[in-house]
C-alpha cells in the first residue's frame, strides 16, 4: 500500500540490494514508517541505522517479511458530542437468551426482530414495550439452531432470511404469510472456511436475493417465482475463457452498493488467501451470467494471505471502507483501509478502529469476537487471531479525517437501527441498553 508516499527511508542493505526481504516498521508517529532488512530489524536501536531514501516502488522488488510497530492514532475529542443512553427492563425476558438481533428500520416503530436460544422470533417495540412472538416458523428448517445463525431482513421488512453462517442451509421467509419462501443451500463442501454468501438486492420495486448455490456458484435468485437470474453451468463455460477466472474460489460475504451499481465480495482462494473483489451487479442480472465469474467488470481490490471475513462497508456510492492494513493476517494492523470502487485503488487509510463496524455519519467501530472466533465455537477447526485489534473501547470515527472523535464505554451493540440511529446493547437479563448519538446545542 503506497499512501501516496513516494519516498520510503530504508537501510543500507535494501538501497544496496544485498537483501531481498524487508520489514515495514511504523514509528508510532502519523503514518511514518521505514523500512529495514530482517538484520537491522534486530538491532537494539533500529533508529540509529545508516538510513538512505529510495522511491517506494523499488521496494515492490523485494520481499515484505512483515508489519511491525503501530502507526499513531489522530485524536480529536469532539467535546460537542455525547451519547444518550436509555436502559429499559423487560422482566418477561429475564431468561431469554437472544442469538441474533435485527432492527426493522422500514418501521415507524423503534422495532427490533430477535432470535431467542429456543428458535422463536419476537418483534418489540421498545417505545411501547410491546411484545409480539411470530409463529414458529424455523421449526421445520434444515438450519442448525446450536451453531452460528445470521438473518438480514429485506428493505422493506417483508422477507427474512435466517442462515447458518458457517453452514450449508438457511431459508427465507415471507414475514407477511408467515410462510417459506425459498430454502438456501450452498452445498456441503468446506462451508466451514467461509461466511455464508447472502443479500437482498432492491432492483426494480422486486426484491432479489444474491446467494450461493454451490460452494464455487454465487447466482442472483427472483425469490417469488424461485428463477435463478444467473443460472449457468461450469461446462458451458467457452475453455478458452476457463484459465481466466478473477474472481474467488470458494464464494461468501457480498457487498452490494447504495445506488445498487455494485457487488463486493470478500471471497477465498486456495491457498488460503482472502480476495475481495467487485463486479458490475447491473451488468450481471442483464447481460453477461458469468460477470461473477469470469466478467471485464472484475477487479481485485485486495488480496491478504489468512485474512478474509473482516468488516467491510460502503461508506458511499463510490467508496468502500474495509477492515485492516497489510496483506496477511499475521500483521494485519487494526485499520479503515478506503477504496475508490471505480479504480479500486486505495485512496487513504487510518489506524485504529476496532473489528467490528458500522458506518453512518461516521464511523463507530468496537472489538467483538471475531467471525473466526465464533466459527472456531462451531467447528473447532478454523481459527485466525488477529494480534491487533485496534481500540478495546466503543469508538466514534470522523471518517474523511481518520480521528477519533468520541469513545463510550457503555455501548457493545448487537445491532444499529440506521433510521432512528439507535445502538442496541443486549445487557441479559432482560434488560436493554438504546444509545444514541447527540450534539450539544449551543446557545447563543
Ligand atoms: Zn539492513
Amino acid at each position: 500500500m503506497t499512501n501516496g508516499k513516494l519516498m520510503v527511508k530504508v537501510c543500507k542493505h535494501l538501497k544496496d540490494k544485498t537483501a531481498d526481504e524487508y520489514i515495514q516498521y511504523f514509528t508510532g508517529k502519523e503514518q511514518i514508517y521505514n523500512c529495514v532488512c530482517p538484520e537491522c530489524f534486530k538491532k537494539k536501536d533500529i533508529d540509529s541505522s545508516d538510513f538512505s531514501s529510495i522511491e517506494e516502488t523499488e521496494l515492490s522488488d523485494l520481499y515484505l517479511e512483515s508489519i511491525e510497530g503501530k502507526p499513531g492514532i489522530k485524536i480529536d475529542i469532539n467535546n460537542n458530542l455525547f451519547f444518550k443512553h436509555r436502559v429499559i427492563s423487560i422482566d418477561k425476558l429475564t431468561d431469554t437468551e437472544i442469538l441474533f438481533s435485527i432492527a426493522m428500520e422500514n418501521n415507524k416503530k423503534e422495532e427490533y426482530l430477535f432470535l431467542t436460544a429456543q428458535n422463536q422470533l419476537i418483534k418489540i417495540d421498545f417505545e411501547t414495550l410491546k411484545i409480539h412472538e411470530l409463529p414458529h416458523i424455523l421449526a421445520d428448517s434444515k438450519i442448525d439452531f446450536t451453531k452460528n445463525v445470521e438473518m438480514k431482513l429485506s428493505k422493506d421488512c417483508k422477507l427474512l432470511a435466517v442462515y447458518n453462517l458457517f453452514g450449508q442451509y438457511g431459508m427465507v421467509y415471507d414475514l407477511e404469510s408467515m410462510t417459506e419462501l425459498i430454502e438456501l443451500d450452498r452445498g456441503d463442501y468446506h462451508v466451514d472456511v467461509t461466511p455464508f454468501t447472502f443479500a437482498f438486492h432492491q432492483y426494480k420495486c422486486k426484491t432479489l436475493i444474491i446467494t450461493s448455490t454451490d460452494w464455487d456458484m454465487i447466482d442472483v435468485i427472483d425469490p417469488e417465482s424461485k428463477q435463478i437470474l444467473t443460472k449457468r453451468k461450469w461446462e458451458e463455460l467457452p475453455e478458452d475463457r476457463s484459465e481466466e477466472m478473477h474472481g474467488a474460489e470458494f464464494r461468501s460475504s457480498v457487498y452490494i452498493s447504495p445506488n445498487g451499481n455494485w457487488i463486493v465480495e470478500d471471497g477465498w482462494l486456495w491457498h488460503p488467501i482472502g480476495r475481495i473483489i467487485r463486479w458490475d451487479l447491473n451488468q450481471w442480472i442483464e447481460n453477461n451470467k458469468w460477470e461473477a465469474d469470469d466478467g471485464k467488470s472484475i477487479e481485485i481490490l485486495r488480496d491478504a494471505e489468512y485474512s478474509w471475513g473482516n468488516p467491510v462497508s460502503w461508506i458511499d456510492d463510490d467508496n468502500l471502507l474495509v477492515w485492516g492494513y497489510g496483506n496477511d493476517d499475521d500483521y494485519m494492523l487494526a485499520s479503515a483501509v478506503i477504496y475508490d470502487i471505480n479504480t479500486c485503488e486505495v485512496k487513504y487509510w487510518f489506524y485504529g478502529p476496532g473489528n467490528n463496524y458500522i458506518i453512518d455519519e461516521y464511523l463507530f467501530s468496537w472489538n467483538h469476537k471475531s467471525m473466526w472466533e465464533k466459527s472456531k465455537m462451531d467447528n473447532g477447526s478454523y481459527y485466525q487471531e488477529r494480534i491487533d485489534k485496534g481500540m478495546e473501547s466503543f469508538s466514534v470515527w470522523d471518517i474523511e479525517s481518520g480521528a477519533l472523535i468520541l469513545k463510550d464505554d457503555q455501548i457493545f451493540p448487537a445491532v444499529y437501527n440506521r433510521k432512528s440511529k439507535i445502538f442496541l446493547t443486549l445487557e441479559g437479563n432482560g434488560k436493554f441498553r438504546l444509545s444514541k448519538l447527540k450534539a450539544i446545542s449551543k446557545i447563543l
